[in-house]
């Protein structure tokens, strides 16, 4: 008879109890909280204010979009879909990722509502969280939020200048100094051919002496040359080909309306023969804004663009950057945008939908010189600061803050403390011109003591009463 196996358990470990981890958000991104929350929600709604005032629509569309959305538009090579999207399989197999922009979902949104049939243009605008898994840095953030703007259906000139105006306008409105455009051509499919060919034959003779992402630029995305912060590969930038010589004439007659625009309304600009951008969609006007700061001495010799792909390697490659950080200090730019005309049919649309667009990164906003936060309508000055003492009083509050509501009158409370003086001592700290005291006696009555903190005088008025006191006073 076969002997029964024995099964030996291992001795269990004497293991002290494990002590959950903290969890903290993942890196790059973090929490709206406090007074932050209130100040993004202040610059969301003073920009919606301008762009319902020009005419834009609003519009929201999801942050998980089909991953060839972007693909597709920004471009499988660009750094953005390549390097800093967070792309991933669902357990339906789906290939999706989160936005790390907002035109192309809303483009999608565009073709698939049919909205070629509205009268033309389109004008929309959004706001929201992106993503990209770029390092976080100075003015870099894994989750960053932005307020765009897009104009579909019209090749017109003056739609460009309003979406720069737009833009400049926003930035002006909440206080930024020294606002300047910087604006390109990039040219159409008519005449950029020739200029990348220029461009790759000049970039081609020093070729060895490019960085590695330069060298791959050659190959995939020539215009990305431009871009490059490398300070070796940037020295080539002064005697590399300017793409306005070989504009066809079209593209030079709509560049130079644009800028027509911009000196009707004084509008500060450079035109900067090196801005390419970074997406693939763009035809012809490219613009971003910046608040021009004075310029720091920095020797930039790190490749300002080498990938990274885990927290670890991060942190380490922090150090390194710190000097890029100062270089890109001053020229971070707070928004950018431009014309995209080829967009609609690389997303399978059937007939061309000239468009326009920018976004404002309002993370760099909130923190650039200047800025001052507008005041969220939601967020009102408490009028009064309503107290209340004893069982029967905790009871009725509820009573009396809904009268209060339903008047409209901002109050502060402290509803879990039960101390006259705790509350007291609330009330005086922040300063609020009325306190509302409800006792045990007022409970009974139905009625409050409404004193003035100023003139330290008071007087018991009825609940149902406490509105039209109100507006007397
Ligand atoms: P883009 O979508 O790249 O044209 O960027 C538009 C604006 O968004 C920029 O001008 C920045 O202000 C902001 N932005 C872009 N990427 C980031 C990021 N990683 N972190 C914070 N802001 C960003």
């Amino acid at each position: 008879m076969p002997r029964k196996k024995t099964l030996h358990k291992k001795p269990e470990k004497k293991t002290r109890a494990k002590k959950a981890a903290t969890l903290t958000t993942p890196r790059g991104m973090r929490d709206l909280l406090h007074n932050e929350y209130f100040t993004y929600q202040g610059f969301f709604e003073k920009a919606a204010d301008i762009a319902l005032y020009y005419g834009f629509q609003p519009i929201e569309t999801p942050i998980l979009e089909k991953e060839e959305v972007f693909a597709r538009s920004v471009g499988e090579e660009t750094d953005i879909v390549a390097k800093e999207m967070y792309a991933f399989s669902t357990k339906g197999r789906d290939r999706v990722a989160l936005r790390p922009e907002g035109t192309a979902g809303i483009m999608r949104s565009y073709i698939e509502h049919g909205m070629l049939s509205l009268p033309q243009p389109v004008m929309l605008y959004y706001h929201g969280p992106f993503f990209r898994h770029e390092r976080p840095q100075h003015g870099r953030a894994r989750q960053f939020w932005q307020f765009g703007f897009e104009m579909f259906g019209t090749d017109q000139s003056v739609a460009d200048a309003l979406t720069i105006k737009l833009t400049h306008l926003i930035l002006e409105e909440v206080g930024i100094k020294n606002l300047c455009v910087l604006i390109n051509s990039i040219g159409d499919d008519q005449c950029r051919p020739a200029y990348i060919k220029e461009l790759v034959a000049y970039y081609r003779k020093h070729i060895n002496k490019l960085c590695t992402h330069c060298r791959k630029r050659l190959r995939v995305n020539p215009l990305r040359l431009l871009d490059c912060k490398n300070k070796h590969c940037a020295d080539f930038k002064k005697d590399a080909p300017e793409i306005v010589g070989f504009l066809c004439e079209p593209c030079k007659r709509h560049l130079k309306e644009v800028l027509e625009y911009l000196d009707t309304m004084e509008i500060a600009y450079q035109i900067d023969h090196t801005l390419a951008r970074g997406l693939d969609y763009y035809t012809r006007t490219v613009f971003e804004i910046v608040s021009q700061v004075e310029k720091n001495e920095v020797n930039e010799n790190k490749d300002a663009e080498s990938s990274d792909s885990d927290t670890q390697k991060d942190q380490g490659a922090d150090k390194k950057t710190d000097q890029k950080e100062a270089v890109e200090e001053e020229s971070l730019s707070l928004g950018g945008g431009g014309r995209y005309d080829n967009l609609a049919r690389a997303l399978g649309s059937k007939r061309d939908i000239p468009a326009v667009g920018a976004a404002i990164g309002v993370d760099r906003v909130t923190k650039a010189p200047g800025f001052s936060a507008p005041t969220p309508r939601v967020v009102k000055r408490p009028k009064v600061y309503f107290i209340q003492v004893g069982a029967g009083a905790k009871f009725k509050s509820f009573e009396v803050i809904e009268a209060l509501r339903m008047a409209r009158i901002p109050i502060a409370h402290s509803i879990s403390k039960d101390t006259l003086s705790a509350q007291l001592g609330m009330a005086e700290k922040a300063k609020i011109p009325h306190i509302i005291i409800l006792g045990q006696k007022e409970a009974n009555e139905d009625a409050v003591i409404v004193r003035n903190m100023t003139t330290r005088s008071q007087e018991t008025v009825p609940i149902a009463k406490i509105g039209e006191y109100f507006k007397k006073h």
